[in-house]
């Protein structure tokens, strides 16, 4: 599979950065892999419109023409990220504003999002919500699986969540990550 992991933290020494090398280290080497640190890789996740920069041209903007081609070639996407207020990091979402765009990851239809893209997806998030609370959340990943990757054409999704993750002790995160890697072992 082409495998490509997409990432949103700040700190490269943070435990997100920690799960990203564990993943990635037992990720069978038969699959050919892509990690996008949109971070280390100083993505503006800022989307503009005006005079040079129109909505419809989106589609074929130079700047973000090298994650399109990655988006394209993924069949297997990693997203790892912290949970923030609820949700993904701006980070993330800037990300998929500016390169999930109109014309290249969906068209509109009259009864919705038609999506152009392929592959499945694993989202990994952690966050310091109990688990429980988050099955009746409105986001904690769902909005990135069902409205923006499923719509998009990306399907199955499925989630991984390591909760209450500042808090836990050191064997109990040790303990979820595990199965996080025995996961990425078996893709
Ligand atoms: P870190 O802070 O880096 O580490 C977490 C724990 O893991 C620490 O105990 C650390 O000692 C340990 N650790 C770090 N590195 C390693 C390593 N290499 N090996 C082993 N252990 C390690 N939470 C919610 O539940 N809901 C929210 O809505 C929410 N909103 C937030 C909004 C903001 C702006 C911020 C900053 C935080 C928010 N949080 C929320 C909490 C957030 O989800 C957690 O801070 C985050 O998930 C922790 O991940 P991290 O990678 O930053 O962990």
């Amino acid at each position: 599979m082409n495998i490509l992991i997409i990432t949103a933290h700040p700190n490269p020494q943070s435990f997100n950065a920690y799960i990203l090398k564990q993943v990635r280290e037992n990720i069978d080497k038969s699959h050919k892999l892509q990690v996008l640190d949109l971070y280390a890789e100083g993505f503006d996740p800022a989307l503009r419109f005006d005079d040079k920069h129109r909505r419809r041209d989106l589609v074929s903007d130079p700047e973000t023409a090298k994650y399109r081609d990655l988006v394209t070639w993924a069949d297997q996407f990693i997203f790892i990220f912290p949970i923030w207020w609820s949700g993904m990091p701006a980070m993330l979402k800037g990300f998929i504003d500016r390169v999930f765009v109109a014309g290249f990851a969906y068209h509109n239809t009259k009864t919705g999002l038609k999506g152009h893209l392929k592959g499945k997806a694993w989202i990994i998030t952690t966050h310091n919500t109990p688990s429980f609370i988050t099955l009746f959340s409105q986001d904690y990943g769902k909005v990135l699986k069902n409205q923006i990757l499923k719509a998009c054409g990306i399907s199955p999704v499925t989630i991984s969540q390591i909760t209450g993750v500042e808090k836990i002790s050191a064997q109990k995160r040790q303990k979820d990550l595990d199965k996080i890697i025995q996961k990425a072992k078996n893709l």
